[in-house]
């Protein structure tokens, strides 16, 4: 039993409510791509919107008091380096725009301002991938861009780029904003916008559910040229008047085919009507079913449509295995699979539900694994110890619900486990897109039980030859 009655998506009354009220009636059960609804772990919630956020440190702030030496940015020197959690730490302040920006200079075949390109330099990016290199210029005349290009090749450098290039930095009004669907992938971009325009000046603020409000005002009051956020939270701040969009050049969905999907359109709806007709829009994702891209046209002005690689096709860097295993013995599976300390140096392992996840994670524990789990129940302070952890490399193995399937950059990860079976091809692609990303290799496993066969089927029509049955004697005697 796994607690599969456990509902994952537990949409507060406040906001079950709005949804209705906008969209005239409840929310239709089946997806807009056709797929059964299904308990949504990657959704967030707006988490609660007053108050004190659980646990916080003294001075309201999440970051932990080894971090507190960290440079802030504003004090000179280079920022390069945030803390190796990084994502987590909130420091509102950019650079200060240098006096004299340097000439324009090029990012392999894309011309950018020599502070970008400085900028670009100090975080290791020498070349563009590919869909940066197609992306981007694009961006930059203007055109609205529907971008399709496999996990772990860049994409977020492909708007972050152009967003902070066309930015006006001595401007106080939010220019740009970016929608993703959770918590921790809204901290992880701004981190890497607030990295590309640390020398242009551009400031970044993350709007999230769980989070103090009182700290996003602060932020939100020093001048946010780019918002990125999870819609909740975000639509918290429009109703309070906190947030203004009405300048907002451009508006980017990242994993826009789930900000579409039927969990996430009403809000998407409210905020997008909320921002002027003229701006420009941006979507991005590793998958994009075709009932998506139809929808996706509504909020869009005759876009570039940009592919690279194969239509919701994992890189190739990614070896898929998959084991048959009874439902019974997937724990002592897992338990056997992650003895092997020299292969598998961190593992992601994902679960249907929360309950399944806590479970497991107790069971791990039990046989003296460094587990630890993460999913929608836990606090945001607790979410974000945990992430800190694991980005960190300080902690090996992550047991988590689909609030960690997308998006989310962890270079380290060598192993994604599907202890349980993804529903559905997309979400199976996201998730092994967690490992294997820039051109460094990884694995991925599927546990298969009895009535995990017809799911496994769709994927390997869909993935063929790359999804092999385990070497049973690679493990097990
Ligand atoms: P995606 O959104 O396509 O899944 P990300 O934007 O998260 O991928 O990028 C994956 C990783 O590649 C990140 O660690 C990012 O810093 C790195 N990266 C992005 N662009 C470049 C580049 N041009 N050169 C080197 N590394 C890059
Ligand atoms: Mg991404």
């Amino acid at each position: 039993m796994n607690g599969a009655g456990s509902a994952e998506r537990r949409p507060s009354r406040r906001r079950r409510r709005r949804r209705r009220g906008r969209t005239g009636g409840p929310v239709a059960a089946p997806s807009s791509n056709g797929r059964e609804r299904q308990p949504n772990e990657a959704q967030e919630s707006r988490g609660r919107t007053g108050g004190p956020v659980a646990a916080p440190s003294s001075n309201g702030s999440e970051r932990q008091p080894d971090e507190s030496k960290e440079p802030r940015g504003r004090t000179g020197g280079p920022v390069a380096a945030p803390s190796s959690n990084g994502r987590e730490w909130q420091p509102d302040a950019a650079q200060e725009p240098q006096a004299q920006e340097p000439q324009e200079s090029w990012f392999g075949g894309i011309k950018v301002s020599g502070l970008t390109a400085r900028a670009l330099e100090s975080m290791g990016y020498q070349e563009p991938t590919s869909i940066q290199g197609e992306v981007i210029p694009l961006v930059q005349s203007g055109r609205d861009v529907v971008g399709q290009a496999q996990t772990g090749t860049g994409k977020t450098a492909a708007f972050g780029i152009p967003l902070v290039e066309m930015l006006d930095p001595s401007s106080r009004e939010i220019q740009a904003l970016v929608l993703t669907p959770t918590r921790e992938l809204a901290m992880q971009v701004r981190e890497d916008l607030f990295r590309i325009g640390q020398y242009r000046g551009v400031r970044t603020v993350a709007i999230y559910g769980g989070q103090a409000m009182s700290r996003q005002l602060t932020a939100l009051e020093q001048t946010a040229h780019i918002v990125v956020g999870t819609p909740g939270r975000l639509m918290d701040h429009m109703e309070r008047g906190t947030v203004r969009l009405d300048r907002l050049k451009i508006a980017v969905l990242d994993e826009a085919d789930q900000m579409l999907d039927i969990g996430f359109a009403p809000d998407i709806e409210y905020i997008l009507r909320r921002t002027p007709r003229s701006r420009q829009t941006l979507l991005f994702s590793a998958t994009m079913p075709v009932p998506i891209k139809r929808l996706a046209s509504r909020y869009l002005k005759s876009p570039a449509w940009v592919r690279v690689g194969g239509d919701a096709e994992p890189v190739d860097e990614v070896q898929q295995v998959y084991y048959e295993v009874s439902e019974r013995e997937r724990p002592s599976l897992l338990d056997e699979l992650l003895r092997d300390k020299s292969r598998i140096t961190q593992a992601l392992v994902f679960r249907r539900t929360r309950m399944g996840v806590d479970r497991l994670e107790s069971f791990l524990r039990r046989r003296g694994h460094d587990a630890q789990a993460i999913h929608g129940d836990m606090s945001q302070a607790q979410r974000s110890a945990v992430m800190r952890r694991f980005r960190a490399k300080e902690l090996r193995t992550l047991v988590a619900t689909n609030v960690a399937a997308r998006g989310l950059d962890i270079p380290a990860i060598s192993h994604v486990i599907n202890f349980d079976m993804p529903d559905n091809l997309e979400e199976y692609v996201h998730r092994i897109g967690r490992t294997a990303r820039m051109g460094k290799t990884g694995t991925a496993i599927i546990f298969v039980s009895e009535w995990d066969f017809p799911t496994l089927d769709l994927i390997q029509a869909h993935v063929g030859d790359h999804l092999r049955p385990a070497d049973p004697l690679s493990l097990r005697r």
